[in-house]
């Protein structure tokens, strides 16, 4: 079974010489914990110490909150015209391009992700920035003008204020880059909190932000667990709204957390993403992002397309197909710039992949490529089989849950409404995908499906200006695009008259 699958033993690449050391950043002043507890992240495809990182309790949190609270309060950023914010946010995206090679290495080191996708989420970031520093400039509202020669009214857009992130360890970078320039170009303070998992990037976005003249207090990290950290920054009453990427359950924690003082809650959640294949698609074309939908990141993407819907009749060659494609896809060491797919997170994440599979044999499902986890030659354990399961009904969990592996499962369809119910019974609405020739077929799908993102003949193409988030339980409020900094502004309406044309509400005479 092994002997079929692309296998890439470990180049035997150098590795840092030192551990990174990740401290927080609050109010401009780099510092480690106050009672000096850290933590340290221990490379889950190479096995090594890659960082040692502060970790924060409620001290830090509320040190950082107060520096960004103080910061807002005054002025120093949300104060100055958006021409100012685009300069300093387009000076951070030329420092991350000049320091790609050194952020992408520690991504690699902490997340298992291949060193070629690290390069291109690092570097691709930096278009974020340049984006959201293009919006700054064009913070508008309305007017109206039609409410009687005696009134002009306008609406204000006003940056939200104290702003709390908290972001996953899948895309630590990119992720990141979706929310903090946003919030930046809209004039808000941050508090931002990675996963614990992967803190060096963020801190080194840190450094970057200093050296491109962000003044101090605007960006604060605190690095630590959810617990205490997070929930500090989800219930302070000092923070004004929360922006989170990560689990359901947790975003439903952080949603419980803020509701004490009612702040804004923007969340992205998980996906159960489905893609559905009629007879009269591409087929390679439709194959190929298969397979890419359901292994890129090993599965660990709130994208991934863990379940195909297949058209009853091209069902067993269409999967013949995915199996013999999943075949060639380059598993391994993450430091090769051939590898396509690395390493998983932790043990406990691939003992839990692995729990799905087992569940869906033992209640009846067919694994039909993989099911267990890879030997890569050279490097450790955390790395798992490409995973095709057929044989799928709609109510077993691996069917219904987010696996988070490289695991696809096999459902199949006869007519588009049967198909447009498989997709919609689920508990989640990122995205979803249709692959038909069919113009009439793709658009009747897109009305259809209930999902934030509907691709049509593609899988995962984005863009800074096209919008992004999801329905149900996959979450609340949307990121980049215009859409994206609106998220972190508040309406103010101003109603204006013009003359003394106001009429007494007391009557004096
Ligand atoms: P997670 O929910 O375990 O953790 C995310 C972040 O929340 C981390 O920084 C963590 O420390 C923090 N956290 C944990 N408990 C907390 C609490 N009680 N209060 C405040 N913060 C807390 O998620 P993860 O395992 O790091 O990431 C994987 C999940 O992220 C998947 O479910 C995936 O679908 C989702 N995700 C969604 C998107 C999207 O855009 N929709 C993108 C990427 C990942």
């Amino acid at each position: 079974m092994m002997t079929d699958m692309t296998v890439i033993p470990s180049i035997g690449a150098a590795l840092p010489a030192a551990p990174f050391h990740a401290r927080h950043l609050i109010g401009g002043v780099w510092m480690d914990s106050a009672d000096g507890a850290v933590s340290e992240r221990i490379s889950p495809s190479h096995g090594v110490v890659v960082s040692r990182a502060a970790k924060g309790g409620a001290p830090e949190a509320e040190a950082a909150i107060a520096a960004a609270r103080a910061a807002f309060d005054d002025g120093r950023w949300s104060g100055l015209p958006g021409k100012a914010r685009a300069a300093v946010l387009l000076r951070v995206a030329d420092l991350i391009e000049a320091n790609v090679e050194r952020m992408a290495l520690l991504e690699t080191l902490e997340s298992g992700k291949p060193i070629s996708q690290s390069r291109g989420e690092v570097g691709g970031a930096a278009d974020l920035w340049r984006y959201a520093a293009s919006l700054a400039r064009g913070v508008t509202g309305e007017s109206h003008n039609a409410l009687g020669g005696d009134i002009l009214a306008v609406t204000l857009k006003e940056p939200i204020g104290v702003v709390s992130i908290i972001t996953p360890w899948n895309f630590p970078f990119w992720i990141l880059s979706q929310k903090l320039p946003f919030a930046l170009a809209a004039g808000c303070c941050c508090v931002v909190k990675p996963s614990e998992l992967t803190p060096s990037t963020t801190v080194i976005l840190g450094e970057l932000l200093a050296k491109a003249g962000m003044p101090d207090g605007v960006v604060n990290i605190v690095l630590g667990y959810g617990q205490p950290v997070g929930a500090v920054l989800a219930a302070d009453p000092r923070v004004d709204m929360v922006t989170f990427t990560g689990s359901t359950g947790v975003g439903r924690a952080i949603a419980a957390a803020a509701s004490g003082t009612l702040k804004k809650v923007a969340l992205e959640l998980g996906g159960k993403n489905p893609q559905v294949i009629f007879p009269d698609a591409d087929l390679e074309s439709a194959a190929d992002a298969v397979v890419f939908g359901v292994y890129f990141n090993v599965g660990q993407c709130c994208n991934s397309s863990s379940r195909i819907i297949v058209h009853a009749d091209i069902a067993e060659a269409f999967t013949a197909k995915v199996v013999a494609l999943s075949r060639k896809v380059g598993f391994g060491d993450p430091l090769d710039p051939e590898t396509q797919v690395g390493a998983i997170v932790t043990p406990e994440h691939g003992a839990k992949i692995d729990g799905y599979v087992t569940a869906a044999k033992a209640a009846g499902a067919k694994v039909v490529l993989g099911g267990a986890a890879l030997s890569v030659p050279g490097l450790g354990a955390q790395f798992y089989q490409p995973t095709v399961v057929t044989g799928v009904t709609p109510d077993m969990a691996i069917a219904r849950d987010e696996v988070f592996g490289p695991v696809l499962t096999v459902l199949t369809f006869r007519t588009l409404e049967e198909a447009l119910g498989l997709v919609n019974d689920a508990d989640y609405g990122l995205s979803a995908g249709v692959w038909s020739e069919n113009v009439h077929t793709c658009l009747a799908f897109a009305r259809g499906a209930q999902a934030g993102t509907v691709w049509t003949n593609t899988w995962m193409d984005g863009f800074p200006e096209v919008t992004f988030g999801g329905v149900k339980q996959s979450g609340l409020g949307r990121e980049i695009g215009r859409q994206g900094l609106e998220e972190f502004l508040e309406t103010k309406s101003l109603v204006m008259r013009i003359g003394r044309t106001r009429a007494m509400w007391v009557k004096t005479a």
